[in-house]
């Protein structure tokens, strides 16, 4: 199978640069059940961070999960 990456990026109007997109652990869930291999996101110091799906794990719970908790959808 061939090495996908996956680049994530937010905009915010406030800021120059990208905002925080590291991706929450039920994201990364999907990126992994999608094959995706590599994942790269804007840390919530404005930095570009590299990580491996498979050695990638966090505490983070990203704003569309949040809303998706706050509606009541069930996503796992
Ligand atoms: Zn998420």
């Amino acid at each position: 199978m061939r090495k996908l990456t996956i680049y994530i990026a937010r905009h915010r109007h406030s800021t120059a640069h990208s905002a925080h997109s590291e991706p929450c652990s039920h994201c990364a869930k999907e990126i992994k059940r999608f094959g995706i291999k590599k994942i790269v996101y804007v840390d919530g110091y404005g930095e570009i961070n590299k990580s491996l799906a498979d050695k990638y794990h966090t505490d983070y719970v990203c704003p569309g999960y949040k809303e998706y908790a706050k509606q009541g959808v069930k996503v796992d």
